[in-house]
This record gives C-alpha cells, sequence and structure tokens, in this order.
C-alpha cells in the first residue's frame, strides 16, 4: 500500500497577543490509497486545526505534508490550485456551509466553474449526475438549500466535494450536526462513495462511537498532540492511552451486560496557550505519575502498527 499523505512533524500556532496558541503540536502519521483515518478528540484539541492544515487553507508553523510524495508547502499558489481538485473539504455544518441565496446547481457546479473544468449544459448535467451519486434526485437542482433536510444539506455539500473527482477528502465532523438516526446514513454513502471512486478519508469527530465504523485507523488527539494511534479494532477493543480508555466509556453500549464503568475525567481541558508540562493529558488523567509532569512521554510503537505517548508503556 502507497501513502497518499504524509503528516511530518506538523504543527500549527496561532498567535494570540504576544503568546502562541499552540493547535496542533508535531504530527506525524500516513494515510493510504483508499483509507480511512479517524481524527478523534474533543472539542478544541486541535483537529479542525489539523485537517485545515493539512490541506494547506492554513500554512503550517512547522514540518511538512506530503501529497502523492510531494510537499504541498513547496508548491506556489498556481502549482496548489491545481492540487486543489484533488484534494477536499467536507464541512461539519450542512446549514451554514451553503450559501441560502444559491441554486444546488450553482452550489454544486461552483468549483466546476471557479477551476473552468466545464460550462453550460455540460455542467448541469455533471451536476445532475453527482446529484444522482449522493442519492438526491436530479430534479431538485434548481432548488434552493432551505427546501432540503440536514441530512440531504450534508448530501449537497458532499456532492460538491466531488465535483472535481479528488483523491483525498478532509471530512470535518460531518455528522455532528444531524440527527442521531440520519447519520448512519452519511457514513454510509461516504463507505460507499470511497468504495466506488476509490476515494482517501480523513474523518474527523470528537467522539468514537461512529468513527470506528467508517475508520480503518483512528488517531486520538488531546490539546493538540498525538495519543495514540492504531487500527480501529485494535484501538476501541484494546486500547493503551488513558484518555482513550475514557473516550471509549462514554460510548454507550446497546447491551447493558457488556456495559464498561464510565471513567469521568476530572476538569477542563486546559488552555492550548498555556499546555502542562510533561505530558499534556497529566492535569485530567487517571493514572498520572510524578515522571509525568516533568518528561514528555515519547511517542512509541508498542505493538506492531500501534503507536501511543504515554508514561505507562516505557
Ligand atoms: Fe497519564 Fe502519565 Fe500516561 Fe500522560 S504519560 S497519559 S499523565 S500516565
Ligand atoms: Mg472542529
Amino acid at each position: 500500500k502507497n501513502p497518499l499523505v504524509q503528516v511530518k512533524n506538523l504543527s500549527k500556532y496561532f498567535s494570540v497577543g504576544k503568546q502562541n496558541l499552540k493547535a496542533v503540536e508535531g504530527l506525524n502519521f500516513d494515510i493510504y490509497e483508499g483509507e480511512t483515518v479517524g481524527l478523534v478528540g474533543e472539542s478544541g484539541c486541535g483537529k479542525s486545526t489539523a485537517g485545515r492544515t493539512m490541506i494547506r487553507l492554513y500554512e503550517p508553523t512547522d514540518g511538512a505534508v506530503l501529497f502523492q510524495g510531494k510537499n504541498i508547502y513547496d508548491y506556489s499558489e498556481k502549482q496548489m490550485a491545481k492540487v486543489r481538485r484533488d484534494i477536499q473539504l467536507i464541512f461539519q455544518d450542512p446549514y451554514a456551509s451553503l450559501n441560502p441565496r444559491m441554486t444546488v446547481e450553482e452550489i454544486i457546479g461552483e468549483p466546476l466553474t471557479i477551476h473552468g473544468v466545464v460550462k453550460g449544459k455540460a455542467k448541469k448535467k455533471r451536476v445532475e449526475e453527482l446529484l444522482k451519486l449522493v442519492g438526491l434526485s436530479p430534479e431538485h437542482i434548481n432548488r434552493f438549500p432551505h427546501e432540503f433536510s440536514g441530512g440531504q444539506r450534508q448530501r449537497i455539500g458532499i456532492a460538491r466535494a466531488l465535483a472535481l473527482n479528488p483523491k483525498f477528502i478532509v471530512c470535518d465532523e460531518p455528522i455532528s450536526a444531524l440527527d442521531v438516526s440520519i447519520q448512519a446514513q452519511v457514513v454510509n454513502l461516504l463507505k460507499k462513495l470511497q468504495k466506488e471512486l476509490g476515494l482517501t478519508y480523513l474523518f474527523i469527530a470528537h467522539d468514537l462511537s461512529m468513527v470506528k465504523y467508517i475508520s480503518d485507523r483512528i488517531l486520538v488527539m488531546y490539546l493538540g498532540n498525538m495519543m495514540e494511534f492504531s487500527d480501529s479494532d485494535t484501538l476501541c477493543n484494546d486500547p493503551l492511552h488513558p484518555y482513550t480508555k475514557a473516550l471509549l466509556s462514554a460510548i454507550p453500549v446497546p447491551d447493558p451486560t457488556l456495559k464498561r464503568d464510565r471513567i469521568v475525567l476530572k476538569g477542563e481541558v486546559p488552555s492550548p496557550i498555556n499546555p502542562p508540562s510533561g505530558c499534556v493529558f497529566r492535569t485530567r488523567c487517571p493514572s498520572a505519575m510524578e515522571i509525568c509532569s516533568s518528561s514528555t512521554p515519547k511517542w512509541q510503537e508498542q505493538k506492531p502498527g500501534h503507536f501511543v505517548a504515554c508514561h505507562l508503556y516505557w
């Protein structure tokens, strides 16, 4: 398998007054062609910033992102415009991300126009094709976003992201704003499209409940840092990191005999302007030890393909 995306020591800081907000700190991972990597962590842990930096909507503070083997930050804006056809973003909020004054044809056709791919009748045909692909009727082409349900609007957002035949899509919490009953439908649609079109996804979410169904591998982040990374089954059934265990314990299980004890984390997520010394998770970790405040745990491969940053495993 070839890595389509390689994230190398990626950091993104924002200046806040004279201080740095460390949104993303030293990310290192690959995404293989045709794979879905889930990126999981509480709100504000830097997931969206990571996703946006990975497709160069933000310039990084440090590090590189290789797409098909080439560092995207080395490209000129003009070269980057070409690469942008291959990498797309699906937004969290299907209400806010669609212009209410544009018709479905204009919304989905917009990237085709911007990149000068097709116009006129051919464009309309392509939009109709895209609507069918995401399970909407081509007859909806002249309607406006408010005429659709949340799930349908997310389908419109997906159709727009597919317009240019991308290879890699960052799905930024695409189901978080939807009713639970609709979430599975959108996840299934994304899976189907992945198979049919050979897509590669980064799937961002704040909990593990749906992510484990769509992801081949899952990366858990906390306060901008990587905590644990492995294939989804291992991460969900045999987690190593105390934070992953807490996230898992929060998922409701249908069978009450399987019920895990809920691990409730104390306190709040600290400010990324002033993260804790040593392990950034230590102020909330039920297993924190003395060494955790003085030394940053190394990112290490504990078992083949299973990475963790935690002093418990030294
Ligand atoms: Fe908890 Fe220490 Fe492991 Fe951090 S390094 S997760 S504080 S045990
Ligand atoms: Mg976010």
